[in-house]
């Protein structure tokens, strides 16, 4: 139907893959595309393809609950998500094309001293660092957030909140086609359909480059960026990474009148709520609880994130709700992201992000191209090298939140 439109420009080419590039980067979300965008952007590398087995954003980067924040505990998080957060504030300017960026503020519900002393030592260590977050008293939380049931009768009641007010939300898919369009016209070669099937390397153990249902492209540096199919990739290539990928669900309503100015945490009653700009209230659940890369989930976990936003906000009782999917995320045993060298010369990886890092992506693809173009981190991505499971120096996000992260 879209053909019946006259004056359609595609926004990215789709060229016939050539036979060896400077850098191949294995996935098309948007960790991967960003890091073809920054490589040619700020360290002139634009012989580069980006390979995606399926569609652009159809992985994790398509099916996410968009929640953008910087509030982490340890300065590892800090730096990076920081950084990103820098990157959001000037995204669609920087790639002319509007990703809907809206820092309409994320407040995370505490139902219990353990959360506000948990919270409050996150607000501390944030303010020490010059990220914003404020503690907020309930009365203050529903001014903020005017449809939260601040009684002590509620279910759930609450004692505060932590409020980013530089959180918020973008439109996912913007952000991929975005950096698409975006690297695409300084000259990366962006392919879809052609999924990664085997990595070469030659007889100093280098990476030569890569099987696809395409044929063998050659490739000088090879940039890992699969999400939840890192550890199938990997293998390929004989690298054993400690991730587990689990489906993660969420779900959206019928479309509503705006209702629900802000992005609502609640991590003790698990359950995670925004109204998107369509108007749909965007809901999102926890981790399923077996692994899989099938990207679907058991009902009874979207059931139960249901009974917990109905808990919270009563007034949602009969709305009804229209779809519900999953993504694949890649967790780590720390939760925190793995971006580093491997093992094997040429061949980085960019993974670990789990149920949390479309808020990382500009951040993240700015310091993995870093990694690949200079063969050595930046100093916001040193931290979270392969070696810290060996060594012990883990970066404990999920220890620090104190919930199923
Ligand atoms: P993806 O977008 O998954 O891209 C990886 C790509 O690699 C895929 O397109 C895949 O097809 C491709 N690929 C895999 N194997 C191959 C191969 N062999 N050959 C070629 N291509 C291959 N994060 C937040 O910050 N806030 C949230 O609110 C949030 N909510 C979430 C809710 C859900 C339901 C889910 C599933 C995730 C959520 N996340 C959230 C996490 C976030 O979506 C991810 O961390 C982030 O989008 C990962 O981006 P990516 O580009 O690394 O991965």
């Amino acid at each position: 139907a879209m053909r019946a439109h006259k004056g359609w420009e595609a926004q990215w080419s789709s060229p016939e893959p050539r036979k060896e590039y400077d850098v191949i980067i294995i996935g098309g979300g948007g960790h991967g595309l960003g890091a073809a965008y920054y490589l040619a952007k700020e360290h002139g590398i634009t012989n580069i393809a980006v390979l995606e087995k399926g569609w652009l954003g159809g992985g994790n980067t398509g099916r996410n609950t968009t929640i953008i924040r910087s509030n982490y505990l340890y300065e590892e998080s800090m730096h990076i998500y920081e950084h990103s957060m820098k990157l959001w504030e000037g995204l669609s300017q920087d790639l002319n094309y509007n990703v809907m960026y809206s820092p309409r503020g994320v407040m995370m519900l505490s139902h219990n001293v353990h959360d506000q002393q948990s919270f409050k030592r996150h607000i501390h260590a944030n303010r020490l660092y010059g990220i914003d977050n404020e503690w907020l008293t309930p009365e203050q939380a529903k001014a903020f957030c005017p449809p939260l049931d601040i009684s002590g009768s509620a279910r759930y009641p609450i004692n505060g909140a932590a409020l980013q007010r530089r959180g918020g939300t973008a439109r996912h898919d913007a952000v991929a086609w975005g950096f698409a369009r975006a690297a695409s016209d300084r000259g990366v070669h962006i392919i879809q359909n052609c999924e990664v099937t085997g990595i070469q390397r030659g007889p100093d153990g280098r990476v030569t480059g890569v099987d696809t249902n395409r044929g063998f492209i050659g490739a000088k540096k090879i940039g890992v960026s699969a999400a939840g199919h890192t550890t199938v990739v990997m293998q390929m290539a004989g690298v054993r990474v400690p991730l587990q990928s689990s489906p993660l669900q969420a779900l959206v309503s019928e479309p509503l009148k705006p209702i629900f100015p802000c992005v609502v945490m609640s991590n003790t009653v698990h359950a995670y709520i925004s109204q998107s700009d369509k108007g749909e209230l965007v809901i999102g659940a926890g981790t399923d609880q077996y692994n899989s890369y099938s990207q679907t989930g058991g009902l009874q976990i979207i059931t139960h994130t249901l009974d917990a936003i109905c808990e919270l906000f009563p007034m949602f009782r009969r709305v009804k709700m229209m779809r519900s999917w999953g993504g694949i995320v890649d967790n780590t045993p720390d939760r925190s992201a793995i971006q580093s060298k491997t093992p094997v010369p040429g061949l980085y990886v960019n993974c670990g992000w789990g149920t949390g890092g479309f808020k990382a992506t500009p951040g993240s693809a700015n310091l993995f191209a870093h990694l690949i173009a200079r063969d050595e981190p930046h100093k916001f991505n040193a931290g979270l090298n392969l070696d810290r499971f060996r060594t012990g120096r883990l970066i404990d996000e999920a220890a620090a939140a104190a919930v199923a992260h």
